[in-house]
């Protein structure tokens, strides 16, 4: 039976350190970090992630900046926004809340946002900088994955890793993360075939596709390590992982659940990147 990942206890201790950290900077240096996160529309998913977020901020001792936008607002608007925020020096991070209505073209943004203040790490100079190991940022998620993983004490080294799905903020950089691990990584996706037997191969296996129980316990080699990215909403409106958790922690050593796994590590790895990012803006090290 597997051990449980407790995804609540090591991103409190992430936030723990980020918020030692954060009250040192302003006691010691006066400095202060500020995150800005811009919604745009109604979308209550995302309403629920940015109201996260803020608490996340307060709770940590950051300033969070919040920009609640109407559907409406046109790109140019949002454009001009993100530029108001990139030349603001109380801002050391800008979070622009994904999706964004329709009309407008949410690479533009991210484009637009400074590489410096790029917490979420979505811009194409830091997806450059994760592919040749000289980052700043990771992206929020997989990073937390990777801390989910040394929580266990599981030396990646040598370990056959598949990643499930091929994502731009997900699947494709875990696995790059876990290639600078010096894991051996798979990528499998949609149109991969013998999934069931690549995964079987897996030391490690990371599974972020969006399909409720997808990856079941005749799936899992005996002892994998295995981290389900997966967030689904039944209908009965209970939140599912991608990994069938009943079957899947009979086979695995270790096993995040839905909720309570990765999930709350994604916020606490984007309170780290913003104190990042201020102690870079400042010049600290
Ligand atoms: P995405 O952009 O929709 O990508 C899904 C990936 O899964 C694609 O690469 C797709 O392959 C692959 N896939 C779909 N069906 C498959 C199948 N039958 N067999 C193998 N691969 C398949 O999703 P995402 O943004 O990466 O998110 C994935 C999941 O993680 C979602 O449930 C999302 O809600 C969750 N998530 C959670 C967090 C968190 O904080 N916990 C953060 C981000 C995402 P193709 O490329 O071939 O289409």
């Amino acid at each position: 039976m597997a051990q449980i990942i407790d995804g609540k206890a090591v991103s409190a201790a992430v936030k723990a350190e980020v918020a030692e950290e954060t009250a040192k900077l302003r006691d010691e240096k006066g400095l202060k970090v500020g995150l800005a996160v811009v919604i745009v529309g109604n979308d209550p998913a995302s309403r629920v992630y940015v109201n996260n977020k803020k608490k996340a901020c307060e709770a940590v001792g950051f300033q969070s900046y919040e920009y609640a936008l109407d559907e409406s607002t046109t790109q140019e608007q949002l454009l001009d926004l993100v530029n108001v925020l990139n030349r603001d020096d109380r801002v050391n991070g800008i979070l622009v809340q994904l999706p964004l209505p329709k009309h407008i073209d949410e690479k533009a943004v991210i484009n637009a946002i400074s590489p410096d203040k790029d917490v979420d790490a979505f811009h194409p100079i830091n997806v450059g900088k994760i592919m040749i190991g000289e980052y700043s940022f990771l992206p929020c998620t997989p990073a937390g994955v990777m801390r989910l993983i040394e929580s266990t004490g599981t030396d990646i080294t040598g370990k056959q890793c598949v990643v499930i799905g091929r994502s731009n903020i997900v699947g494709k950089p875990q696995a790059m993360l876990l290639l600078q691990k010096n894991g051996t990584v798979t990528i499998c996706h949609s149109k991969t075939k013998n999934l069931k037997e690549i995964c079987l191969g897996a030391d490690i296996l990371v599974v972020a596709i969006g399909r409720a129980n997808f990856v079941t316990g005749d799936m899992i080699k005996e002892g994998a390590v295995v981290i389900d990215v997966g967030m689904n909403r039944l209908d009965n409106g209970k939140l599912c992982g991608d990994v069938e958790f009943e079957s899947a922690e009979k086979k695995a050593s270790f096993i995040t659940p839905v909720p309570g796994g990765v999930g709350p590590m994604t916020i606490a790895m984007l309170m780290k990147n913003t104190l990042t990012a201020a102690k870079q803006q400042a010049e600290i090290e």
